[in-house]
């Protein structure tokens, strides 16, 4: 039996997947759509956006299921599997997922990118006993304690708002003495009472016994070294992207991030990327979105062009 040869296949199903899948779908391509985790991505673990047009405030989860229900509604085929690999023959496009293989004559890959971590000694050790990337999974774990949040920017600033809201204090520790979030997040980080500042600081390590109870900081400027005590430590360092399956493209740069032409399209013709996995100053749900739309009707265009 021969394989059905796709028009489009989107590999993530995050907002730029999800969005790919309406405007190729309504353009009456073939599509698959296939995830490796759940539909949303990074709007997952995302407790409130409120700068998405249209949503004065919705959570990320309902925001993804919103946009996995209308993604699916003008005939894309949805599938979970993990791509590790994508070859290119004759034009054709072969993606490879958990033994299976797919066939498309376009692909749109919208993967996104996962958080970083800080690689010091207990971050490790303690990952889900006191340490987290999460705060909306893990905050209510920690319910009027003292926590800890690393990283200066919007990630760091948003769930530090969203977890003073449910534990005794938040202490945010950053490298710098300039924060890189969004002027309205600071501003309402300066304003809540129970969210204090170490500034021009970095941590070392990660201390406690079977659950985290201290982190080991250093201050950059004058090298003194302190011990803070926390109940959890929550990280937001920034993110990777989800490209490591593609390195055999060739289309990633030098951090691991897509470049891409104006219409989206990377260096192997009739390959786009959409999101955060490409290279890009603003990282959005609402640019994500935007990246989808044009990736499509990109892959509408060399299709018409083949
Ligand atoms: P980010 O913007 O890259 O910020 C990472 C933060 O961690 C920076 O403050 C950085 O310090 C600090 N950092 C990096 N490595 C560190 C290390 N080894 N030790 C200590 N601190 C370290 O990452 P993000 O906050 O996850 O955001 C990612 C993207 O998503 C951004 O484009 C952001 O705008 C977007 N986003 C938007 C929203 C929103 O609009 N509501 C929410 C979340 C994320 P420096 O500042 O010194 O570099």
């Amino acid at each position: 039996m021969t394989e059905k040869t796709y028009d489009v296949i989107i590999v993530g199903a995050g907002p730029a997947g999800m969005t790919a899948s309406i405007y190729a779908g309504r353009a009456n391509l073939s599509v698959l759509m296939l995830e490796r985790k759940y539909p949303g991505g990074q709007m997952l673990s995302t407790e409130e956006i409120e700068n998405y047009t249209g949503f004065e405030q919705i959570t990320g989860p309902e925001l993804s299921e919103k946009m996995f229900e209308h993604s699916k509604k003008f005939g894309t085929e949805f599938a979970f599997g993990n791509i590790t690999e994508i070859k290119e023959k004759d034009g054709l496009k072969y993606l490879t997922a958990d033994e299976k293989t797919y066939i498309s004559k376009t692909v749109i890959i919208a993967t996104g990118s996962e958080h970083k971590t800080l690689g010091i000694p207990g971050e490790e050790l303690f990952s889900g006993k006191g340490v987290s990337y999460c705060a909306v999974c893990d905050g209510a774990f920690f319910k009027n304690k003292n926590v800890v949040v690393i990283g200066g920017g919007d990630s760091a600033i948003e769930e530090a708002l969203y977890l003073s809201n449910l534990v005794g204090k938040v202490t945010i520790i950053h490298r710098r003495d300039k924060l890189r979030a969004q002027k309205i997040l600071q501003d309402r980080a300066f304003a809540r009472k129970n969210i204090e500042f170490v500034w021009d600081s970095i941590p070392l390590e990660i201390k406690g016994e079977r659950k985290v109870s201290s982190i080991e900081l250093k201050n950059v400027k004058t090298g003194e070294k302190t011990s803070l005590e926390a109940d959890g430590i929550f990280i937001y360092v920034g993110m990777l992207p989800q490209t490591a399956d593609f390195l055999q493209l060739g289309i990633t740069n030098e951090v691991g991030y897509i470049p891409t032409k104006e219409n989206l399209e990377t260096k192997v013709a009739g390959i786009f990327a959409a999101g955060d996995v490409r290279v890009k100053d603003i990282r959005q749900v609402v640019t994500a979105t935007a990246d989808g739309a044009i990736a499509a009707q990109s892959a509408y265009s060399y299709i018409e062009n083949l």
